[in-house]
């Protein structure tokens, strides 16, 4: 299974897309990680798009796009993946689609949690994540360590309101035609994501069985 999943930050991708990938015994690819752990290694990667991440701007496409075509050129992607934060523009998902038609196989669809921008905020305003162990956490988490390991939890380095509404503009400027441009493919399945973590899941899973006829592979990648 080839997958993109798509929505604003704090509509629950994250989450989702850890199930979805568990579903389908994918990995996960996530942009947005991918571009942490290099700030936070401090590595060239990192000091290059330091700037971007921290003001809630687009990384440009260039260096997004070769990080991802690396990414999926390794073992662990060769029956399948979910991309999570990409692609964000649509020269990313034109490079991404060029990228798959090399590879003989294209995307079997694209996920796009919908949530509004009011509830985006409200959601980031409450998210935590561990310093050691990276697990994000919503709204459930009271207590200021991590639950799973013990680590301090802090806000994310690029979740201050501020930035946040920065990423909210790019995304409705940038993002939003990524969304029309799958769905002019048919290849979009949208799911409410206001509702409950299964709710979603399950609707998500059906669209997925719809769009990519899922019931004849018994949901393996
Ligand atoms: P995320 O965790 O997906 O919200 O990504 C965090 C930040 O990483 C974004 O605000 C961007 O600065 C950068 N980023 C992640 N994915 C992309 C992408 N596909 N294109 C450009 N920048 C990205």
């Amino acid at each position: 299974m080839r997958l993109v999943i798509l929505g604003l930050p704090g509509a629950g991708k994250g989450t989702q897309g850890k199930l979805l990938a568990e579903h389908y015994g994918i990995p996960t690819i996530s942009t947005g990680d991918m571009f942490r752990d290099a700030l936070q290694s401090e590595t060239e990667l990192g000091s290059e798009v330091k700037q971007y991440v921290e003001r809630g701007g687009l990384v440009p496409d260039r260096l997004t796009v070769a990080l991802v075509e690396e990414r999926l050129a390794q073992e662990d992607a060769q029956n399948g993946f979910l991309l999570d934060g990409f692609p964000r523009t649509v020269a990313q998902a034109e490079a991404l689609e060029k990228l798959l038609e090399g590879k003989g196989r294209g995307l079997d669809a694209a996920v796009f949690i919908d949530v509004a921008q009011e509830e985006s905020l409200r959601r980031i305003s409450l998210r935590r994540v561990c310093e050691q162990c990276g697990t994000t956490f919503g709204g459930e988490v009271s207590t200021e360590t991590c639950p799973s390991c013990g680590g301090r939890l802090v806000k994310r380095q690029d979740d201050p309101e501020e930035t946040v509404r920065a990423r909210l503009r790019v995304y409705t400027e940038q993002t939003v035609p990524v969304v029309d441009y799958y769905e002019e493919r048919g290849l979009l399945v949208r799911a409410d994501g206001s509702r409950s973590v299964d709710a979603v899941l399950q609707d998500i899973l059906r669209g997925l069985s719809a769009v990519t006829d899922d019931e004849k592979t018994g949901g393996t990648a």
